[in-house]
């Protein structure tokens, strides 16, 4: 746990200086509100305190960090017709945080990496710190690249759980996936990262699916779809300046 928390710190602190992220605290605050309305139900460790960030960029992506640092790109929030898309995305991502997926990925490609680390050391004539080693890792392999098949599935599983516990329909978990699915069909390149990190097939949204319409009829009764605020938010996020490039 020490250990997901400080790697996960470390690491943040080295993406928020290398990517565009959004400080409009209008943005920011909205985007941590929705998100720990879903930590709030699905975590009850002290120890991981969840960031959530809006990486100005237009790619439809999202990822976790280690110890709650939750990315999510302006591209995929401007696709969210309603609340519950993004909410669905969040609650998924929060589910690789809580099953600790990106951890043991970690785990397992610094067991993998280890001579990466070395030569790196050897390069700079330094030891690396944990977050360099991990930035290297992500450059050229990519460690938080591609949970596994039963990785997603458990993700996805946990977070309909977390959206009706907090309140919020979850059938946004799957609205979402499938407008991503069709975006690939037609242009791969701008979800090809998501993907790249979240393989996902029509198969298992439609198990998702599945598992949603065989919860008991109450349980869905009185759930929030959409709200006012999200969509004030998305108008935020459209009306952003885009980030310069350096
Ligand atoms: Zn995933």
């Amino acid at each position: 746990m020490q250990e997901e928390r400080e790697l996960g710190d470390e690491l943040a602190q080295e993406l928020n200086e290398d990517l565009p992220i959004v400080e409009t605290s209008a943005v920011h605050d909205y985007i941590n509100r929705l998100g720990r309305s879903i930590t709030d139900v699905a975590d009850d460790r002290d120890a991981i305190d969840y960031t959530f960030y809006v990486v100005n960029g237009p790619d439809v992506n999202a990822f976790a960090v280690p110890g709650g640092h939750i990315y999510v790109y302006r591209g995929l929030i401007e696709r969210a017709d309603e609340m519950s898309e993004l909410a669905g995305v969040l609650a998924h991502e929060v589910g690789h945080v809580v099953k600790r997926h990106g951890i043991e990925q970690w785990q397992r490609a610094q067991q993998a990496q280890m001579g990466l680390a070395v030569v790196y050391g050897v390069i700079l004539g330094r030891d690396p710190g944990a977050a360099e080693q991990v930035a290297v890792q992500v450059g050229a392999a990519g460690v938080f690249a591609g949970y596994s098949r039963e990785a997603e599935r458990e993700a996805d599983a946990v977070a309909i759980g977390y959206l009706v516990d907090a309140g919020i329909h979850p059938i946004g978990l799957v609205s979402f996936f499938e407008t991503l699915l069709d975006q690939r069909d037609r242009d791969p390149s701008q979800v090809e990262q998501f993907f790249a990190t979240h393989p996902t097939t029509r198969e298992r949204i439609a198990n998702t699916r599945d598992r949603i319409d065989s919860l008991p009829n109450d349980t869905l009764e009185g759930l929030t779809r959409d709200t006012q605020e999200f969509q004030q938010f998305r108008r935020e996020v459209e009306g952003l300046p885009a980030a310069e490039s350096d």
